[in-house]
C-alpha cells in the first residue's frame, strides 16, 4: 500500500542515518574542521552568542531549561554552558544533550568529562528521537530548544518542529543552525558546490576511510529546503518569527532560524 511503502522508505532513511553517524562518531569533530575550514566553529560561536544562554528564563529563580536536539558529540551544549559561565559566575541553566545515536552521545559524554565540574553539573544526556521525544520531556517544559546541523537528517522535519513546539513553554525559543542555500551569489555558489560535491567525499575517503557517509552528508545538504521554505515550515508548526525569520551565515552556506512559541 501507499502507507506501507512510505514506512519502508522512512525506516530505510532512519537506518541509513544511524549507519552514517555510528561510523563517523569518532572522526566527526576532526572532519567538521577539515570540511568547513573551521567555519563551523565560527558559526556555532555566533549561534550560541545570539542566544545569550543563562540570562533569560520565563520563570525567574528557576534554571533556564534547554534541550539540545541532535546534540551529537556535545559541541553546542558545551558552548551554551560555557557562554553562561562567562556571563555570570553562577548561571542557572540546565542543558540536556539529546541524540538518537548512542555512539555520538557516548563520545559527547566522554568529552564532557574534560570540562570543569561546575559545567558538567549543568549537563545531562538523553537518547531520543527528535520526531517522538520521550515522556520525560514534558509539554510546555523548556525555555530553549536548539538543533544544529541535525534537522536535515530527520525523516520528517515538520514532525520534529511540532515536537519542539509541544515541549517549549509559551515564550520559549526554537533556534536552529543548519546548512542552507548559498544561491544568492552565483559565482560563490559555483565554487561552493564544486568544493562540496568534489572534495568532501574525497576527504571523507582519505581521512575517515568512508566516502559513502560523506557523500550522503553532501546530498542531504542539497535536498534540504531553502531558507524561506524552512521558515514557512517553522510557521506551519505554530511558531512566530520576526523579520525574515532567518539569518544567513557565510553567504547562506549556513543559516540560523528562530521561532517563538506564542
Ligand atoms: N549538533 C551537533 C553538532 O553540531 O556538532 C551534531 C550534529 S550531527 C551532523 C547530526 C546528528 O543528528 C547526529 O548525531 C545524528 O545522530 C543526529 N540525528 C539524526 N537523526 C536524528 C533524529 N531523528 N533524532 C535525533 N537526532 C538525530
Amino acid at each position: 500500500t501507499h502507507f506501507g511503502y512510505e514506512t519502508v522508505l522512512e525506516s530505510e532513511k532512519e537506518n541509513r542515518v544511524a549507519g552514517v553517524f555510528h561510523s563517523v562518531a569518532e572522526s566527526y569533530d576532526r572532519m567538521n574542521d577539515l570540511m568547513s575550514f573551521g567555519w563551523h566553529r565560527v558559526w556555532k560561536d555566533h549561534f550560541v552568542a545570539s542566544l545569550a544562554p543563562g540570562l533569560s528564563t520565563s520563570n525567574p529563580g528557576q534554571p533556564q531549561r534547554i534541550l539540545d536536539v541532535a546534540g551529537g558529540t556535545g559541541d553546542i551544549a558545551f558552548r551554551l554552558v560555557s557562554a553562561a559561565h562567562a556571563a555570570s559566575p553562577n548561571p542557572k541553566l540546565h542543558v540536556t544533550v539529546s541524540d538518537i545515536n548512542s555512539s555520538m552521545l557516548s563520545v559527547g559524554r566522554d568529552r564532557s568529562l574534560a570540562l570543569p565540574a561546575s559545567h558538567q553539573a549543568c549537563l545531562s544526556f538523553l537518547e531520543a528521537n527528535a520526531e517522538r521525544l520521550p515522556p520525560q520531556v514534558q509539554d510546555n517544559s523548556l525555555d530553549l530548544y536548539t538543533v544544529v546541523f541535525g534537522i536535515r537528517n530527520f525523516t520528517n522535519p515538520l514532525a520534529a518542529l511540532r515536537e519542539a513546539h509541544r515541549v517549549l513553554k509559551p515564550g520559549g525559543v526554537f533556534a536552529c543552525l543548519e546548512f542552507s542555500k548559498a544561491d544568492k551569489h552565483p559565482l560563490f555558489n559555483y565554487v561552493y558546490k564544486r568544493w562540496s560535491f568534489g572534495a568532501i567525499p574525497l576527504i571523507g575517503q582519505l581521512v575517515a576511510g568512508d566516502r559513502d557517509s560523506y557523500q550522503y552528508l553532501v546530498e542531504s545538504i542539497e535536498r534540504f529546503p531553502s531558507q524561506e521554505q524552512f521558515r514557512d515550515m517553522i510557521l506551519e508548526a505554530g511558531f512566530e518569527v520576526s523579520g525574515d525569520g532567518y539569518e544567513d551565515l557565510t553567504g547562506g552556506v549556513a543559516a540560523i532560524h528562530k521561532g517563538v512559541k506564542p
